[in-house]
Formats: structure tokens, C-alpha cells, sequence
């Protein structure tokens, strides 16, 4: 007899909370910040402030005996120009965890929850994570503090999977899978205004979709989550956002950190992104 599937858990791995100070409603509670969460009908979440911890064991005390896993990250901002790179730690991992790694980056209390991060380079952050046993997924590559900003060498480079897991994908659905062609510019550049509520120049828009592309051309999963905006176009975070985007991750066994690596994995027939799949991906047998 044929055991049944696994199943398709809704997950969003980049969220902000009130311990952002881009986070519009400071006064939201962690309760009601769970409770977006599960109204999202997320069945996993993580907990991504910039270059912060201090809000995750508050966050996993209101999660207690809900149906939702969360797992304890930081989004860190890596040395000039600006990268934002997502770490995730295991589901029964607690702030301090993330504030070693942290100190380890040398990012220390005072400048938490802001954008100022570490000196260190993406690669040297990458590396050090790697020693916390974590997974490191460079957030939105091909949207402002993606890695537009590196080379074509770097990029290739970094794509290799000695450094990160995974990546955060913001604006497939924009550039198509193949990239925008010379005379989609104008069609290009209405979508952004509209996704951004601002111009974005078409020299912009084609240095972000190199990197997609370039991505793209790799074995690494591109993924998508929320990074929570207040509202549709703001770059400032709320509860509204929280689930908007979002990956399904087909889980063999508990939600946590292996299980999710061995998902990413094998990522073609365990991740599905929310451009590709926007609905759930069904419970076919692998
Ligand atoms: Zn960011
Ligand atoms: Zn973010």
C-alpha cells in the first residue's frame, strides 16, 4: 500500500515585526501578529527583523499550542552597498541564539532593528553562519538591497551553494521567466510604478532582472515571501502584508530547519513559489 503524500505547508520566511523600526503600527501585539499570520493561513513563518532578535521569544510565546511553526531568523544587512540576506535557525531555537550570531557579525545591541547591520561582507556573513548551522537565503535579489550591486563574477560565485540555500525572488511575474525584450520597455516600467507607487528607471529594472536571470540559470530555489509591507506599495512593514507573498514547502515529517533543508533539496518536487503556484499545489503523490 502507497503511504500518502506528504503534505504542503504555506510558509513565509520573511517577516518583520514591531522590533523593525520600519514597522508602521508599533502598538501591534505579538498576539495579533500570530493571529495574521494564521488568518494568512500560513502554516509556517519566520521572524526576520533587521539586524534584531529581540522580539522572537515573545513572538514563540504567543505561537505556544497555535498551529503555526516559527522559525527564529534575522534579516541582516551586509556591508555597503547594502545586501539584505535572510538567516534562519531551527524552530526550537530562542533570541539569544540569534543574538550569538549577531555579536559573531559584530552587530550589537544598540543598532538592532535598524538598517544599520555589520561591515562584513555578504560571503564572510554567509560564512559564519554556516558554522550556526543555519540556512541563508539573500533576500528580494532582484529589488532594491537585492545583488544588483555585485559583479557577474561575484554573483556567480555566491550562487554557488557552499554559500547560500536559497533565494528571495520579488518580481518574476514582471520580468517573465526569460526576461523583458527590447520594446516591453514602456509595459516594464508601468508595472514597477505601479508594484513601487514610484519610477523606477528601465536601467534599474534590467541590472534587477539580470540578477533574476542569472539566478535563474543556476540550481538554486528562488523563493518568495511577504517581507510584510503596511500596504500595497509601501516600503515601511505591518500586518497587513504578512502572508501576501508566500512559498509552499512540502514537509517530510515536523516543520523544522532539516526538514525544511531536505525540502530545498529537492526543491522541484518540494517548493513550489506563489508566482508558479498560487494556489495549492495539490496533493499528488511525488
Ligand atoms: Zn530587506
Ligand atoms: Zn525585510
Amino acid at each position: 500500500m502507497k503511504r500518502p503524500a506528504p503534505p504542503w505547508y504555506k510558509c513565509d520566511f520573511h517577516v518583520h515585526t514591531t522590533q523593525s523600526s520600519c514597522f508602521s503600527d508599533q502598538k501591534a501585539t505579538a498576539g495579533q501578529w500570530i493571529q495574521a499570520a494564521l488568518d494568512a493561513g500560513l502554516q509556517c513563518i519566520a521572524v526576520t527583523d533587521h539586524n534584531d532578535y529581540r522580539k522572537i521569544d515573545e513572538i514563540k510565546v504567543a505561537a505556544a499550542g497555535k498551529d503555526i511553526a516559527v522559525f527564529p531568523g534575522t534579516e541582516i544587512s551586509c556591508s555597503n552597498p547594502k545586501i539584505h540576506v535572510l538567516v534562519l535557525f531551527d524552530v526550537d531555537r530562542y533570541g539569544k541564539d540569534i543574538q550569538a550570531f549577531l555579536e559573531k557579525c559584530d552587530v550589537h545591541g544598540a543598532g538592532g532593528g535598524s538598517s544599520r547591520g555589520t561591515g562584513k561582507s555578504i560571503f564572510e556573513v554567509c560564512e559564519i553562519a554556516r558554522t550556526f548551522d543555519c540556512l541563508v537565503i539573500p533576500a528580494h535579489i532582484d529589488d532594491f538591497h537585492g545583488l544588483s550591486s555585485m559583479t557577474h563574477d561575484q554573483l556567480a560565485r555566491l550562487l554557488d551553494k557552499k554559500y547560500i540555500d536559497a533565494v528571495q525572488i520579488d518580481n518574476q511575474d514582471i520580468w517573465g521567466e526569460t526576461g523583458f525584450k527590447e520594446g516591453d520597455e514602456d509595459a516594464v516600467y508601468l508595472k514597477l510604478q505601479e508594484r513601487y507607487n514610484a519610477d523606477i528607471s528601465i536601467e534599474r529594472a534590467r541590472e534587477w532582472q539580470r540578477v533574476y536571470l542569472e539566478a535563474r540559470k543556476t540550481n538554486i530555489p528562488m523563493l518568495t515571501f511577504s517581507d510584510n509591507p503596511h500596504e500595497a506599495g509601501d516600503s515601511h512593514h505591518g500586518l497587513w502584508g504578512i502572508g501576501k507573498q508566500y512559498t509552499w514547502v512540502r514537509f517530510h515529517g515536523e516543520p523544522n530547519l532539516a526538514n525544511l533543508r531536505q525540502a530545498l533539496g529537492s526543491y522541484k518536487d518540494q517548493i513550489r513559489n506563489c508566482f508558479d503556484s498560487p494556489e495549492h499545489p495539490g496533493e499528488d503523490p511525488l
